[in-house]
């Protein structure tokens, strides 16, 4: 006998598939039942259940053997097996530690959509950032230097604008009161500019700025490179400033070199903020680094810098990491309000 389950195939699928990038599966897996949710989610429920039925679901264009047993299940109101396995395999706790301060976090600050290099379009992203009970989620998709990441020209991040609007405007009509921010994650030009026109960095509500290239200059030029970006006014959050890599499929990659105290005490000055990085490969910056922004005196933001939506409830990681090193939630950005959160990035 299964158990009950009345949340209807669209959620399962759904679920399943942010379960699976919360876990870090591949990712063709989780492809696979995010389409059949957008396959059958236009369809009428009447036609859901005939095609169950018959058992002709997989004749439905999107949706493949896997996929048609559980929205099966789901329109029978049974628990789908594979749901019950996601949940048994990725549903758990995260972390060990940490609980106290991940439950002070209001949002997050860096995520990217399929505008750029994410998996997912920008209201699905936000829909999940709602459901994980976020006050608010900054959308900062990349610049447009980062061609292998399709970052966003001038032109492209001005309708980017608009679709935030139109987001918001729908979420709002659900209520719950959550905000999907206007953001950027803005390269850091190899002379320590920012590759976005003044113009639209103004019209951003909160921004990253993080170097992607070249992270491998001498330390004396990296150092200027960094500072004089944390010193630009329209910088918030210095993003994975290392840009090491410690695991994963893109391989491993070592620090950048820089004068860290010269660039945090900058942060300082600035009142820019210094990123915990919360992505397991990146883990940036490396613990001596974070103890020494600690010990500087610098504001945090723990960030998950989410390529899908289930990597959204990475936030877990690096309140881990933060709690660890004795950073309270004072001077973590993102444990602030959105009124104080916008009044300091547009300060
Ligand atoms: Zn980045
Ligand atoms: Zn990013």
């Amino acid at each position: 006998m299964s158990e009950e389950y009345d949340a209807g195939p669209v959620a399962a699928l759904r679920r399943i598939a942010f379960l699976l990038e919360r876990g870090r599966e591949d990712t063709y897996k989780v492809k696979a039942f995010r389409k059949a949710a957008a396959a059958i989610l236009p369809l009428p429920e009447e036609e859901v259940r005939r095609a169950v039925a018959d058992d002709t679901l997989t004749k439905v264009p999107g949706v493949g053997a896997s996929s048609a047993a559980v929205i099966a299940s789901a329109v029978r109101g049974e628990l789908p097996e594979r749901l019950a396995r996601a949940e048994r395999e990725h549903g758990g706790p995260l972390v060990a530690d940490g609980a106290d301060l991940l439950a002070t976090l209001r949002g997050d600050l860096h995520s990217h959509s399929d505008w750029s290099d994410g998996g997912s379009p920008i209201e699905e992203m936000a829909f999940t950032a709602m459901e994980l009970g976020r006050e608010y989620q900054v959308l900062t998709d990349h610049s447009p230097r980062l061609t292998v990441a399709h970052g966003l020209s001038a032109e492209r991040l001005a309708r980017q604008l608009d679709v935030v609007d139109a987001v918001n405007r729908h979420l709002a009509a659900a209520g719950g009161g959550f905000t999907l921010l206007k953001g950027i994650e803005v390269d850091i030009l190899d002379d320590g500019s920012l590759d976005q026109t003044d113009e639209m960095l103004a019209r951003l509500e909160v921004r990253v700025a993080s170097v992607h290239s070249k992270l491998a200059m001498d330390a004396d030029a990296m150092t200027r490179r960094m500072v004089a970006a944390v010193a630009n006014p329209f910088t918030n959050v210095l993003g994975h400033c290392t840009g090491r890599l410690v695991t994963g499929g893109r391989g491993t990659r070592k620090e950048s070199q820089f004068d860290a105290r010269a660039v945090f005490e900058a942060c300082v000055e600035h009142d820019v903020a210094v990123e915990i990085n919360s992505r397991p490969e990146r883990r940036d910056p490396p613990t001596r680094l974070l103890e020494l922004a600690r010990d500087v005196g610098c504001l945090f933001s723990i960030d998950t810098d989410a390529h899908a939506p289930g990597q959204l409830d990475f936030l877990a990681y690096g309140a881990e990491r933060a709690a660890a090193a004795g950073i309270g939630p004072e001077r973590i950005v993102n444990t602030w309000p959105k009124d104080r959160l916008l009044a300091w990035a547009n300060r």
